[in-house]
């Protein structure tokens, strides 16, 4: 099984830079090829190129090693092949093919062209020329590499990673993904835990609190001017570490839950896919911090790390699942971290009645609301923690 490991490059010279820059802008031209080449079919309505006619078009035009140049083009024909695609099966979403010209493109080495040496690792940049050589100590099992720029350039490499032989067990779990509380677990067997995501909130408040200072100064400069320029690199130092931290907290939380369910003897994971919360118009507030919550991610990781310990996953709609009271069915909506039910008196905490709801919607089969639950931060300072445990009515 793959996965990516991310490197930064952090410490270029500036020729180098300059050198990883240019290698993404003539990787671009081969994609602005393949997008001139394509549109001019779609306009006299020939026959669009597929891979041999594209792979003619670009060959031997690019300072790029050619194996990275038909990576673009595969990249490329993925990209229309994903279009027509959706164009089919949903129109609404007025998909276009490429049309834009780019003006920088990642670089894409396969596995047999990335050469591993002690603390650097070499990347062709086709013959004659000279290759990337980056002080970096890859890992045995790396395979193809892609040279990335994220506010910074990054290497992604991908790696191979071992896989679980057998399922944890046979027990069904549900997740309730939400952004106050990153997930909400609970399996048939009456366990559950929350993992809270306030930490991703505080971290993103921060970040934009602190590029919202720096724009300000920013916009008193004369635009590409030399202070400028300053800004915007503190700008992009800024995102940078931010992502990461971000970006390890996610990896972090998710973590957990999966620790939880092998723990648990998981055997099916249901993840609750929150679309329909997030499309609804609910004013501005509201809208700009649904729009913060990468829910998308979250599941991401959370399909990956369950693959990677061969428990069965799926996702579908949570329409309702909040909104229900687990034990008599009576529907209202919750108005603070405790769940209330008008009816039949039942409570108990308000993220883990979407999580036992879900049960139904995946499983079809009603479990009871768990007595306790475990209460897990993400841990940003790397601790291992075993959590609270939290009598389930307050
Ligand atoms: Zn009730």
């Amino acid at each position: 099984m793959n996965t990516v490991k991310i490197y930064q490059l952090t410490t270029l010279s500036p020729t180098q830079f300059r050198r990883l820059r240019d290698a993404q802008m003539e990787a671009a031209q081969v994609w602005n090829c393949c997008m001139e080449a394509h549109k001019s079919a779609r306009l006299t309505h020939e026959k669009w190129p597929g891979r041999n006619a594209l792979q003619k078009v670009t060959k031997g035009r690019f300072a790029l090693h050619s194996q990275s140049v038909q990576m673009v083009v595969h990249a490329f024909l993925a990209n229309v092949e994903t279009t027509r695609q959706l164009r089919k099966t949903s129109p609404h979403m007025k998909m276009r093919y490429p049309y834009k010209e780019k003006r920088f493109y990642p670089v894409m080495w396969p596995a047999q062209a990335v050469s591993r040496e002690q603390g650097r690792v070499v990347l062709p940049m086709g013959k004659g020329r000279k290759s990337l050589v980056l002080p970096l100590d890859l890992l045995e099992t790396s395979r193809s590499c892609t040279l990335v720029w994220q506010n910074g350039y990054e290497l992604h490499v991908c790696v191979e990673i071992p896989q679980a032989d057998n399922a944890p067990g046979h027990v069904h779990a549900t997740v309730d993904l939400g952004e106050i509380h990153l997930a909400a677990v609970t399996t048939n067997t009456g366990k559950a835990m929350i993992v809270t995501g306030r930490g991703i909130r505080s971290l993103k408040r921060q970040r934009n609190q602190q590029l919202g200072k720096i724009a300000k100064k920013q916009a008193r400069c004369q635009k590409y001017s030399r202070r400028w320029k300053k800004f915007q690199r503190a700008k992009n130092k800024h995102c940078r570490r931010a992502e990461r931290r971000i970006r390890n907290q996610r990896h972090q939380a998710t973590r957990k839950v999966l620790n939880f369910c092998v723990e648990n003897e998981v055997g099916s994971l249901f993840i609750g896919n929150p679309h329909g919360v997030r499309t609804r118009n609910n004013g501005k507030h509201h809208n700009q911090r649904m729009a913060l919550w990468e829910y998308g991610k979250d599941i991401d990781y959370l399909t990956h790390k369950s693959k990677q310990a061969h428990m069965s996953s799926f996702t579908g709609s949570e329409r309702g699942t909040s909104s229900q009271c687990p034990s008599c069915g009576h529907k209202h909506k919750p108005r603070n971290r405790q769940w209330n039910c008008k009816q039949c008196g039942f409570k108990g905490h308000r993220d883990l009645v979407g999580s036992v709801n879900m049960h139904r919607l995946a499983f079809g089969e009603q479990v009871e609301f768990p007595r306790s639950f475990t209460y897990l931060r993400p841990s940003p300072l790397g601790k291992v923690g075993g959590g609270q445990t939290r009598p389930n009515v307050v």
